[in-house]
């Protein structure tokens, strides 16, 4: 099973507009950037597509995307699903007899939302929306996908996150976790635990003093990573730019957070430094693992990175 990382910022992608906090700043001096988060799986020439949000043309064309044969969207925020569109050009490019609908998977209550923007797609047969539940596997190709819940806010009342399971290249089934956004596993099913590879949000660093949103730092993914047990790396995605930086004066801004007890040395009082650029995240990453004696592997995914599992 192939894995790219179509995007792996947040909502509104990084560096974000108007934005001179520390983090955009170092980003932009680094030319990095980060666009919505979407992941594609690639195996035995099928096509999956995970989240489907605004930078989905500049993300299905940069990869050279020939073919989708279903997509999956994990919930009913704007920056995973509102780039369904785009898929229109999959059937413009075919003969009509050719293209059959595209299944979209999601649960009823990100159905209900999705479907209000999105219906004429369904009647002009570009899509065909699926219904998943949570708790129950569902094939589509030669991928298993067993959707479970997540609890992401009252605002993503549909909320899941995707265990799939599919052939590595080793030829052994191999599963993979994406977690999508969320703030926590309510009643975690058994099946999460001591699979191959995990794909976790990673909004901030440090958990916020108040974390309305719902959305997962690392300091608590720390946590998810020792119950969830991946017995190969674990790849952060959906990283912000709301952690404050000392000293930084941007740190009045609505999305700056404060942060409830930074990450900090075992010994030592001074927290770990935000990171900034791609390197910075996974020095930042690599050193709160060795200092906490976490014995598990975590990349910092960043756009346009391919995996083999
Ligand atoms: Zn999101
Ligand atoms: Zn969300």
């Amino acid at each position: 099973m192939d894995i790219t990382f179509l995007g792996t910022g947040s909502a509104w992608g990084v560096p974000e507009i108007n934005c001179d906090c520390a983090i955009c700043r170092e980003m932009r001096a680094q030319k990095e950037r980060r666009d919505r988060t979407s992941i594609l799986l690639a195996e035995r020439d099928a096509n999956l597509l995970i989240d489907c949000g605004p930078d989905a043309k500049e993300q299905l064309s940069r990869n050279k995307v020939k073919k989708i044969d279903a997509v999956l969207i994990s919930h009913e925020h704007n920056d995973h699903y509102i780039g369904l569109d785009e898929l229109f050009v999959y059937k413009r490019v075919l003969p009509k007899e050719i293209f059959s609908p595209i299944p979209v998977y999601l649960t009823h209550e990100t159905r209900e939302v999705v479907e209000m923007r999105f219906k004429y797609l369904e009647k002009l047969g570009v899509i065909r929306f699926m219904e998943i539940k949570p708790g129950h596997w569902f094939e589509q190709g030669p991928f298993r996908i067993f959707p479970f819940k997540t609890d992401h806010g009252t605002f993503a009342k549909g909320s899941v996150g995707f265990l799939i399971q599919g052939m590595g290249h080793s030829g052994d089934s191999v599963r993979l976790l994406y977690t999508s956004d969320f703030a926590e596993i309510p009643d975690m099913p058994m099946e999460l635990v001591g699979c191959d590879t995990v794909i976790m949000q990673s909004f901030w660093l440090n958990e916020p003093v108040d974390n309305r949103p719902s959305h997962m730092s690392f300091q608590n993914a720390i946590g998810y990573i020792k119950r969830l047990k991946p017995q190969g790396e674990t790849f952060l995605v959906h990283m912000g730019d709301a952690d404050r930086v000392p000293d930084d004066p941007a740190n009045h801004m609505a999305k700056k957070y404060e942060p409830k007890s930074p990450l900090k040395p075992l010994q030592g009082t001074d927290p770990y430094p935000i990171p900034g650029n791609q390197v910075q995240w996974q020095n930042t990453v690599d050193q709160i693992l060795r200092d906490h004696d976490i014995p598990y592997a975590v990349r910092v995914a960043q756009d346009n990175l391919m995996v083999r599992i």
